[in-house]
């Protein structure tokens, strides 16, 4: 049989850890009682685990348990966030902050806001695509309701500094929501020492399942207005019947996250990126020199066409610019926020690590990105002009 590419793209989705899988079962087959029926024992029984696994996420962000709201994934709690409080906050105000490099699911809610009066200003970010938090602090205004920024993001890997942005935000009287999907988990994020009022979630960025998410909100400060409404299911913010067997699969996989090594995982971002600098000349690596995830690596590759260096790498499963925003082609959004050219945004690669990466891989990753490269620059008559120039120096 034929090997099956390695993994590196733990940033658009990670592997169902086997003992998330295992806590999910029993909540399918056996334990398949609605977690709003507490008159017998099914329901009671899956109120109790979907109560532990609240206890666990609010655990993994520093929370209390009944600041938790279950939803579908990230996209429906960003969402959830920005609608929610902008739209029940109208009396105070109508202004949203939020960045140029958030996800697609803050941008494209924040556009819509937009279309319904409300003003949204869009900070601009900086080369290693850091939001300056003396610009948050100028653009704030009195009609400032809500500054959204992501705490680490999901392309380029670089961590905003969300302790001072907290600040400044509760100093103003702002609330401070925060995408952390790509930081939870991974490092420490703490609701009060970074002063967040809104955190949204994902379990299946953290080996837990696709189709549930969390928004932790601070209570009773802040305001929401619910999207989805009908049974008052999460506190009347999230309608719907909770999908059980994946929560208890999102609180087990927080759990899990415990055991995890940042350094370690960083040791061996650092050495896949030694393995191929090493090797390549015209790489660059975009995204903070320090202060990004320890599992992120995005690398820029100059004389090579992006398309052609993402079809022919064939042993190494990694993506170009986010998986979110994959339908749409051109060069990466974040990576233009951040002053990248365009053909170079286009040859750039993002690698994300896992848990379950091993040390074997990396170096055979390193090899297949370097041999493809190389192959391609072959080919290529921007790269023969490059060392014709360098021959002659
Ligand atoms: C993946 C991702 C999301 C979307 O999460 P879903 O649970 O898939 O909806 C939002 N924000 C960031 C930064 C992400 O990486």
């Amino acid at each position: 049989m034929k090997q099956r590419p390695i993994y590196l793209d733990n940033h658009a989705t990670t592997r169902c850890d086997p003992r998330v899988v295992e806590a999910m079962l029993p909540f399918f087959t056996q334990e398949y009682g609605n977690s709003s029926s507490p008159h017998h024992l099914y329901g009671r029984n899956a109120s109790e685990a979907v109560d532990a696994a609240r206890e666990s996420v609010a655990r993994l962000i520093g929370a209390k348990s009944r600041e938790i709201i279950f939803t579908s994934g990230a996209t429906e709690s960003n969402q959830l966030a920005l609608c929610g409080v902008m739209r029940a906050n109208r009396m105070r105000g109508d202004h949203l902050i939020t960045s140029a490099t958030e996800h697609k699911s803050v941008l494209d809610t924040a556009k819509r806001l937009e279309r319904e009066g409300f003003k949204v200003t869009m900070l601009p970010v900086d080369a290693y695509g850091d939001v300056d938090p003396q610009l948050v602090e100028a653009a704030i205004t009195n009609r400032t309701i809500l500054v959204s920024l992501m705490a680490a993001n999901n392309e380029v890997g670089t961590l905003l500094r969300m302790r001072e942005i907290g600040k400044i935000c509760r100093q103003r009287g702002v609330w401070f929501h925060s995408d952390a999907v790509q930081m939870a988990g991974k490092m420490p994020v703490d609701v009060e020492a970074m002063q967040l009022d809104l955190v949204s979630l994902s379990a299946h960025k953290i080996y837990g399942p696709k189709g549930v998410g969390a928004l932790y909100v601070r209570r009773p400060e802040v305001r929401l207005e619910p999207m989805l409404i009908g049974g008052g299911q999460e506190r009347g913010m999230r309608s719907g019947t909770v999908a059980v067997p994946l929560v208890v699969g999102f609180g087990v996989a927080c759990q899990l996250c415990a055991d995890d090594d940042p350094a370690e995982m960083a040791r061996r971002r650092d050495l896949l990126e030694t393995l191929i600098v090493d090797e390549l000349d015209g790489v660059t690596r975009h995204g903070h020199p320090t202060r990004r995830l320890p599992n992120n690596l995005n690398l820029g590759f100059a004389w090579v066409n992006g398309s052609a260096l993402l079809i022919n790498l064939r042993g190494v499963a990694v993506s170009n610019g986010s998986a979110c925003t994959s339908s749409e082609t051109g060069p990466s959004y974040v990576l233009k926020a951040m002053g990248v050219e365009d053909e170079e945004a286009n040859a750039s690669l993002r690698f994300g690590l896992g848990r379950f990466t091993t040390d074997e891989e990396i170096p055979r990753a390193a090899i297949e990105v370097v041999e493809t490269v190389n192959r391609l620059r072959a080919l290529s008559p921007a790269y023969e002009m490059h060392r014709f120039a360098r021959s002659r120096i």
